[in-house]
């Protein structure tokens, strides 16, 4: 299920049991806080989708905007997130850095987030089609 360029880098926490159940997306980090797992539904094949971000190094000291969920968090939950296209090109945007994104938008709302006119449900919606575009467009 994961790509061929990132299956050496998984790492798969014991409380994943499989077949996975996925709704929307799974994902979860590496220990160390390097690495983000990322499991969908890859819309055209029906099949599993997994991809590997790696975290960068964080220098900016203010709060930053997901691209995905717009939630605005402090630089340690919102950094530049990178993933692999081929061995020498990687494409990078600013995510939660634990891709905690549903549950920003479904349970964790923030004041600090963009206000905004969309409920959750379209904010799901928004979310999904942000991940397959940036699968699609950056990753295939
Ligand atoms: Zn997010």
């Amino acid at each position: 299920m994961f790509r061929d360029i990132d299956r050496d880098q998984v790492i798969v926490p014991t409380d994943i049991k499989f077949p996975l159940a996925v709704v929307d997306y799974l994902a979860w980090k590496e220990p160390s806080g390097h690495r983000t797992f990322l499991v969908l539904e890859d819309k055209a094949s029906g099949r599993p989708f997994a991809m590997t971000f790696e975290r960068t190094k964080n220098t900016e000291a203010v709060p930053m905007m997901c691209n995905w969920c717009h939630a605005v968090r402090p630089a340690s939950d919102v950094a530049l997130m990178t993933a692999a296209v081929t061995k020498r090109k990687r494409v990078g945007l600013y995510l939660c850095s634990d891709i905690s994104c549903k549950s920003n938008v479904l349970d964790k709302p923030s004041v600090h987030d963009m206000r905004e006119t969309l409920d959750k449900t379209e904010k799901t919606i928004r979310l999904n089609q942000k991940i397959h575009n940036f699968i699609n467009r950056e990753i295939l």
